[in-house]
């Protein structure tokens, strides 16, 4: 008797535990680890993964396994256990974790179809299931007691496949194919013996005789300028066939990649280089943290050490943030390694992702490059795990499994004992702090290639402006800079940090800004109740007037949007040609390439945006970049705001001057003295390390201190702020006297849908029960989670607060 362990997808599975289920006589080679299976559950039928077949069970009585969903297991069982530890560690179901893992048409329900592909050429058995026709579902092959065996030798013949059939898409895209029917030289006496009117079907004859292959139908169309009624006469008269083709879908169809070679490496390519082949060469798990400027090269540095994966015959993850996967990513990729290299990313059709997956899970390829998720691409021999930009919140997934792909990458690098390469300019602080401590080995990069200097950066002083008289957004520097561009027919860039929700007080005669006392974190204004709270404890205090440090009553609440800027800019420069970027301009699907276009074909003059103008982006026109309100980014209610100025200065920086055209970077700010705007300004990030490191150290902050976040919504305010506080007091009653329990306070968005939001976090150096606390808390509270009123979200290393 074998019995398989099942992981269901049922809400019920408030524990993580398996179910066990007899596997049906016959398919015990089919039912292994991995595999998905659909299950009797209650009075339904449930998805589920298998994770382990025994031979025995402690319950009697068990149900038996419905159907097999899969031909080959989809998980290994490397990623079987990574799952179960993803979600100890995220302390989420077991299920979320396998879900997370694979692509979306694998996770939706979808129906499965048996599609001969041959006429009268099966087994007995299976011909009779067909009855004739081509296609059956896979509920019928089971009703009439098809033989799982016998499908699986005729699926490894060749002569069935499974199609799989979701929301009426099909995952597998047919094509409908034409080619000759005949030898050759039988064409050629049908081309002779066609009458002299039939024309059209000459061209294609010609055109067969020339072309030999089958040929995609709307291709032959196109290229003989034919009607499909004039290819359907050639069928009929036995001259051509049609056939359908199973064919992977190509997001990238209409690129050619130019091939490119290895180029010879610089000194300090080579330098960092060494120590990564030696891993390789060595199948050894080392973490490296290559710190190199933008422009310095590690591309190529990635590129040759996936070189030296690939000749030993193993396989390399490459993932780079979502926003950065544009086509210029992609080219260096498949450039070099063509064919070898699948691609993942969301804009993909949830169709060409799992093309792209199913390329990496039948190794026909060797290389992934993607954003966060392809960390589980099912390779079983990885020589090396890269991750470019690793400071990125984009790695960190803020659904659950809330997973941070670099930790996914480091069990991962372990398990195969290969390298994991953690590239940047501006390095996470913690992950600097670990190379320092030599837990990462550090490689540095300092130079540019052909020696570029990075632009020279100018810190304008709004406070100067307005003691001169000057309260618009724009200082005069910058306006003049902008008119002396847009004559000269050269392009810029305005950066304005997402506004988001939160509204801090700043005095523009001092600059100061109001911050709370206990956590050096910005206030945030809330309009309802005329407070400024702190978001991290919870500390308020009533509306000002005055400020605080000067008495000026230059208090201004800030908070603009580009929109906003918009208008302002139009004002003072009427002749600029703007293109806006945001959340609101790029809503539609293409409308992000469409600007960037008109960008890049010089019919604007100032491409003005948030976030996503920050990175990739690489315009050769372009050679002023200004930013206009640094303050807006420095002052975000988060711990972290410091650093993501200095990552975000230091990017957008890099994207003036890139080429033959000299560049130069404005920064607008009130600040001008802060250490992050300074040390940008010098691209000194050393520097900067040191400064932050001590805020960090003073405000017991990572990497000295973990935190923890723990959000909770209810429809009712009383009850969020109520079930907040009780987990606060848990939390306070269980944890150590080490740990710190903050709040409960408002969360940033106090409230979203109608639904109010508390939050509470911990401070902590070493709790190691903190997740068998919080799982309790979470079964405690299950019920209510369930009914939907109340959810609970737990947060280890939260990237966004
Ligand atoms: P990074 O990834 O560090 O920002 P890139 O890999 O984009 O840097 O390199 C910057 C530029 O230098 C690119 O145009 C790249 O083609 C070029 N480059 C990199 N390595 C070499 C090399 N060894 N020889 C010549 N050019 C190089
Ligand atoms: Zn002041
Ligand atoms: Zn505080």
């Amino acid at each position: 008797m074998s019995i398989a362990k099942v992981i269901v997808d049922v809400p019920t599975s408030q524990t993580n535990h398996s179910f066990d289920y007899l596997i049906p006589e016959g398919l015990e080679e089919l039912i292994t680890p991995g595999v998905r299976v659909s299950v009797p559950f209650g009075p339904r039928k449930v998805m589920g993964f298998v994770i382990a077949v025994t031979g025995k069970s402690e319950f009697k009585k068990l149900r038996t396994i419905d159907q097999v969903m899969d031909m080959t297991p989809v998980l290994t069982t490397e990623l079987l256990d990574l799952g179960r530890w993803l979600a100890d560690q995220t302390v989420s179901f077991y299920i979320q974790a396998y879900q997370a893992m694979l692509p979306q048409v694998l996770k939706a329900k979808y129906k499965k179809e048996i599609e001969s592909l041959t006429e009268g050429d099966l087994p007995d058995h299976l011909e009779k299931l067909f009855a004739g026709r081509a296609v059956i579902s896979f509920d019928e092959f089971m009703e009439r007691k098809g033989n799982y065996r016998e499908l699986l030798s005729a699926i490894h013949e060749g002569t069935v496949q499974i199609n799989y059939i979701v929301q009426s898409k099909e995952t597998i895209k047919k094509v409908l194919f034409i080619e000759p029917d005949k030898e050759l030289y039988l064409l050629e006496e049908a081309l002779v013996d066609l009458p002299k009117n039939a024309q059209k079907q000459r061209v294609i004859l010609e055109f067969f005789l020339k072309n030999p292959e089958p040929v995609e139908k709307s291709k032959l169309v196109q290229k003989c300028q034919t009607t499909s009624s004039t290819i359907q006469a050639l069928i009929d008269k036995n001259l051509l066939r049609k056939s359908e083709k199973k064919i992977y879908r190509n997001p990238y169809e209409n690129t050619t990649f130019k091939k490119t070679s290895p180029l010879p490496l610089s000194n300090q390519q080579q330098k960092a280089i060494t120590p990564i082949w030696e891993a390789i060469d060595q199948t050894r798990n080392e973490v490296f943290l290559l710190h190199g400027v933008t422009g310095s090269g590690k591309t190529e540095v990635y590129l040759q050490s996936i070189e030296k994966v690939l000749a030993k015959g193993k396989e390399a993850i490459v993932l780079v943030p979502e926003i950065a996967l544009t086509p210029q990513m992609v080219r260096r990729f498949k450039g070099r390694f063509g064919g070898e290299v699948a691609v993942l990313h969301s804009a993909l059709s949830p169709g060409e992702k799992f093309d792209e997956w199913t390329k990496i899970h039948k190794k026909e390829v060797k290389v992934v490059v993607g954003a966060r998720s392809a960390i589980f691409a099912p390779f079983e021999n990885l020589g090396i795990i890269i991750i470019d930009e690793e400071h990125e919140t984009s790695y960190k997934q803020e659904e659950q499994p809330r997973y941070h792909a670099r930790e996914v990458a480091k069990y991962r690098g372990q398990f195969h004992q290969c390298p994991v390469v953690l590239g940047s300019a501006t390095p996470l602080l913690e992950s600097f702090a670990r190379a320092k401590k030599n837990v990462y080995q550090l490689l540095e990069m300092p130079d540019r290639m052909n020696e570029q200097e990075m632009p020279p950066v100018e810190i304008v002083d709004m406070r100067e402006e307005l003691h001169q008289g000057n309260r618009s957004m724009f200082s005069k520097r910058l306006l003049e800079a902008i008119r002396e561009r847009i004559a000269k027919k050269e392009q810029i860039v305005l950066f304005l940090n997402r506004r988001g929700y939160s509204t801090f007080v700043m005095c523009r005669d001092c600059g100061d800004v109001m911050k709370c006392p206990a956590c050096d974190i910005a206030l945030t204004f809330h309009k309802s109740s005329h407070q400024l709270k702190c978001h991290y404890c919870d500390y308020q205090i009533p509306m000002v007037r005055n400020c605080p440090s000067c008495e000026s009553d230059q208090i201004r609440y800030f908070g603009t949007g580009t929109q906003k800027v918009e208008e302002a800019l139009l004002e003072a420069v009427p002749e600029a040609r703007i293109v806006r970027m945001d959340v609101d301009t790029t809503r539609k699907k293409g409308a992000h390439e469409k600007l960037l276009n008109k960008f890049q074909e010089k019919q604007a003059d100032i491409l003005l945006g948030t976030q996503m103008i920050a990175k990739g982006l690489d315009f050769e026109n372009v050679t002023l970049v200004g930013v206009l309100a640094v303050d807006a980014m420095l002052n975000l209610p988060d711990f972290r705001s410091s650093e993501k100025t200095f990552q975000l200065l230091t990017q957008v920086s890099g994207r003036a001057g890139r080429h033959k055209l000299p560049g130069q970077v404005i920064l607008q700010t009130y600040a001008k003295e802060h250490y992050a705007v300074e040390l940008a300004s010098q691209y000194d990030y050393d520097q900067f390390f040191l400064q932050e490191m001590k805020m960090r150290k003073n405000f017991h902050y990572p990497p000295y201190f973990f935190l923890t976040l723990i959000n909770v919504s209810h429809p009712n305010q009383l009850k969020a702020m109520e079930v907040t506080r009780m987990i606060s007091k848990l939390l306070y009653k269980h944890l150590s006297d080490a740990a710190t329990i903050l709040g409960p306070t408002p969360s940033p968005i106090e409230r979203i849908n109608n639904r109010y939001r508390y939050q509470c976090m911990v401070k902590y150096r070493d709790e190691p029960n903190q997740r068998s606390i919080i799982r309790k808390i979470l079964q405690y509270y299950y019920d209510e989670i369930q009914k939907n009123d109340l959810t609970i979200q737990v947060d280890f290393e939260p990237y966004q607060l």
